[in-house]
């Protein structure tokens, strides 16, 4: 996952990717270096103040605003409408529909999912798709950008925080550079985010009430929104690589997890993810945690999404049959 950054299609000159890996010539640069094991010349500097600068906002000015001015129900309103809003059109929109393709999706949808996805500053629909087909096809190896053989901190916010090396290529997305709402949200992705982002709340904050309500409505609505999704979307790659069950296959790292199931959307079953990357579910049992799947479901009973995609049933308890033969032999 990324925020947002500036990229012209097959160039990639994005906020987040180096050029050429040179050694510091800056002396104190190499000796600060050399103290703390911090790669100076490979840091994010716009990346990394945005993560840094949004979380230390969160632990600070939020609860400070909280302590003065107490809990106003209609900034937590404005804060659970946005991160849900926000949250499935990464889900939905951003992984299971433009990454995978899993179900085809009607006008509405496909907008609504591009200009609330850009809220969530993990870029452009066509920037994250693109890593995140690197990560399934590569998934445990170099060319995996958030590979978690690397460490739990770089499959988390390392690969953010520093710039990959080498630079990947912006190879697999030939499809989404032909659909001209992707190409348009690619273009806009700055402007969308600042405004659907931190702008929407910060306006119905101040409609509600004045100049103290706006400070409210950018503090939680806007930037602890933002820290909450974002981190919830690291976890996918860090802990769904890290903690749980591979009741499907072992594989690769990625791993099941209701707990974290919870926190994502239904994204944590990332074991069955991997294995089935075609799936329109994640929790593909019916009792499983999937508010995404049901907001996919939901949708095709109203016209929105048609042509879910489903693996047959027999072939997931194959899968999970041979598993077991394999680990009781
Ligand atoms: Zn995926
Ligand atoms: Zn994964």
């Amino acid at each position: 996952m990324r925020t947002a950054a500036a990229c012209t299609p097959g160039k990639r000159k994005t906020l987040f990717l180096d050029g050429p890996r040179e050694p510091a010539d800056d002396p104190a640069q190499n000796s600060c270096a050399l103290i703390f094991r911090i790669p100076i010349n490979r840091i994010n500097w716009t990346t990394s103040s945005f993560l840094i600068g949004t979380f230390v906002l969160t632990l600070t000015a939020v609860p400070l605003y909280l302590w003065h001015f107490g809990i106003d129900w209609f900034h937590v309103a404005v804060f659970a409408v946005l991160l849900a809003a926000t949250g499935f059109s990464v889900t939905l929109g951003y992984h299971r529909l433009f990454s995978h393709m899993t179900f085809r999706a009607k006008l509405p949808v496909r907008l609504f999912t591009l200009i609330f996805g850009a809220a969530a500053f993990e870029n452009s629909v066509l920037m994250w798709a693109s890593d995140h087909r690197r990560h399934h096809k590569h998934v445990d190896h170099d060319e995996d950008p958030y590979d978690i053989s690397k460490g739990f901190f770089h499959a988390h916010i390392g690969w953010l925080l520093f710039k990959l090396w080498p630079q990947p290529p912006f190879d697999n997305v030939a499809d989404l550079k032909k659909d001209p709402l992707v190409m348009w949200q690619h273009r806009h992705i700055h402007s969308l985010a600042v405004l659907v982002g931190f702008g929407l709340p910060t306006l119905t904050g101040f409609l509600w009430d004045g100049w103290l309500g706006a400070l409210g409505g950018f503090l939680i609505g806007g930037v602890a929104k933002v820290v909450v999704l974002q981190h919830g979307t690291f976890l996918i790659n860090s802990a769904c690589h890290t903690i749980g069950r591979r009741p499907y296959s072992t594989r690769c790292s990625a791993r099941d997890s209701f707990f974290m199931a919870l926190f994502t959307f239904g994204e944590g079953y990332h074991n069955y993810h991997h294995e089935f990357q075609h799936d329109y579910r994640n929790g593909v049992k019916p009792w499983q945690w999937d508010p995404t799947k049901w907001l996919i479901w939901i949708l095709s009973k109203l016209g929105l999404t048609s042509g879910l995609r489903r693996v047959p049933q027999e072939i997931i308890y194959s899968a999970q049959a041979r598993l077991r033969g394999s680990r009781k032999g």
